[in-house]
């Protein structure tokens, strides 16, 4: 396996494996890698000759007073886990590495951003789909993957992606999860022991909220879930029904919805979602 820090380098060598016929798969993280992260690794695996993994906390994606320096870090775990999953390279930029100097443009996402995450982190997908597009053109994968846990940032950068005529695919591959239902984040080791326990509620709560909108519709599903969550020790950001993926308000036809919650806690902010046919 390749652990390469230069952006130069990789590119380097990533074009030598594309002149010589191989597909490149790819998987961005923020490291303190989990199942979560194996399982975007093994479709990568699955699907390409190459499977190139970033672990590079990004500051444009924080804002301020967002746990941008206390977010989870270990590097030599994380290449470990990346080995035992046959990935070929690691790329571990510095942030001098990855913006040398202040960027002097970036990708506005001006759609979609104004619900869920996007309305309580002003700026965020912007510095996403910043960081997602400066990767991209770095490695030039086939395709990238992307975890339905965070729906609204596959979302945006399947759009990204489309606006832009991107030559790579953005797949997005389902939630992995703890036993008790708790959707796996680097975040979860932030969780006190009384949160941990009570956390895998968030996604109980959705399953039941998918239910209850079955049967009575948004209003009674959205507030049915806000009526649970309320009752954790932690503070309820928001909970939301949409379309998937155009996060726009459900119509009469049947379309894909997502039902997404995020809830604050003292360390950790946890956020979950369903997405499903109504
Ligand atoms: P992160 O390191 O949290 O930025 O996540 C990197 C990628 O892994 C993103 O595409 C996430 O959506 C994805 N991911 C994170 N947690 C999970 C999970 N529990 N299941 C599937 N994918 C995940």
């Amino acid at each position: 396996m390749n652990v390469i820090t230069s952006i130069r380098e990789l590119k380097k060598h990533l074009r030598r494996e594309q002149k010589n016929g191989r597909t490149i798969g790819f998987v961005a993280t923020m490291g303190y890698l989990h199942e979560g992260h194996r399982r975007l690794m093994q479709e990568s695996s699955h699907n390409h000759d190459v499977t190139v993994v970033s672990v590079f906390v990004n500051p444009l994606q924080f804002g301020p007073g967002e746990d941008f320096e206390t977010y989870p870090r270990d590097e030599e775990r994380d290449k470990t886990v990346c080995r035992e999953e046959g990935v070929d390279v690691v790329f571990m930029p510095s942030a001098e590495e990855m913006y040398p100097k202040k960027m002097a443009s970036s990708i506005a996402v001006e759609k979609g951003t104004d619900v869920l995450c996007g309305r309580s982190r002003p700026g965020h997908f912007s510095g996403v789909a910043t960081v997602v597009m400066k990767l991209l053109q770095i490695v030039r994968p086939d395709a990238a993957y992307f975890g339905q846990k965070d729906a609204q940032q596959a979302a945006v950068l399947e759009t990204m992606a489309a606006d832009y005529n991107l030559d790579t695919s953005i797949r997005a591959v389902p939630t992995v999860r703890e036993n008790d239902g708790l959707a796996k984040s680097s975040r979860n080791v932030r969780l006190s022991e009384a949160e941990r326990k009570e956390a895998p509620a968030i996604y109980e709560s959705l399953k039941a909220g998918v239910d209850t909108y079955r049967q009575l519709g948004k209003q009674k599903a959205v507030e049915q879930v806000s009526g649970t969550l309320a009752g954790l020790s932690g503070t309820v950001d928001y909970v939301e029904l949409w379309t998937y993926p155009d996060l726009q308000e459900p119509g009469k036809e049947a379309e894909r919805l997502v039902l997404a919650a995020a809830v604050q806690y003292d360390h950790a902010r946890l956020i979950d979602n369903i997405i499903f046919i109504p």
